[in-house]
């Protein structure tokens, strides 16, 4: 589970870094809030915790830009202030829980595992698009009344495909968030497994296909 923490607030931030390292997660810091969207609209994150008064951009002014682009990344506000009217602009604007600073370590980590949760609900009932669903129970790909098995990289890889639908997934996007950073995958590692997805697809009957961008990435459309 990849965690961006955007905060302008060094030591607080480095605090926050250290408690999800600890917690077993992976974790990116920025410290301002442009900074912050463009890191937080890579597709690579499970979660974002993100301040409300930061430079550059503000809290609220970034996660309306990330809803804008369609993006459904969960979102755990920081807010230094507890008045109402913050707190509700920022559920408003579309973040999925607030904490009011200061606050214990152990209920950030509570939140925190509870949006995940959240997350990985949703990925157990199945991820639909047109007439694929990806079933996390067997790890397979479903169409009508077919099934395929998928190994692990396959599986992530078409989830991430599902997610993005008709946007287009870059390589480097799929290399990070299938094969991680430590990746030893080799330069045509993507375009092997999407091959074998489209093997797959074909096997399926599915109308979904995976479109090539040339040197941009891939996205799904359906055939006519
Ligand atoms: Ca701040």
């Amino acid at each position: 589970m990849r965690i961006l923490i955007v905060e302008d607030e060094l030591r607080l931030a480095d605090t926050l870094r250290r408690l999800l390292l600890r917690a077993g997660y992976t974790v990116d810091l920025r410290h301002d809030g442009a900074a912050g969207l463009d890191e937080a609209l890579s597709g690579i994150y499970d979660l974002l915790v993100l301040d409300v008064m930061l430079p550059k951009m503000d809290g609220l002014s970034l996660l309306k830009t990330l809803r804008k682009q369609g993006s459904t990344l969960p979102v755990l506000m920081l807010t230094a202030k507890s008045e109402l009217r913050d707190r509700v602009e920022g559920l408003d604007c579309g973040a999925d829980y607030y904490l009011t600073k200061p606050f214990e370590s152990e209920e950030l980590l509570a939140c925190v595992r509870a949006l995940l949760r959240r997350e990985n609900r949703e990925d157990a009932v199945g991820l639909h698009w047109e007439d694929l669903t990806l079933e996390q129970r067997t790890v397979s790909l479903r169409c009508g009344d077919k099934t395929v098995p998928l190994s692990r990289k396959e599986y992530n890889l078409m989830a991430l495909l599902l997610q993005n639908g008709q946007q287009v997934v870059t390589k480097e996007q799929i290399l990070l968030k299938v094969w991680g950073y430590d990746t030893d995958a080799e330069d045509n590692s993507v375009e092997v497994y999407v091959s074998f997805l489209r093997r797959k697809l074909e096997h399926l009957s599915s109308r979904v296909r995976i479109r090539t961008r040339r040197s941009v990435g891939y996205c799904l459309e359906v055939a006519q």
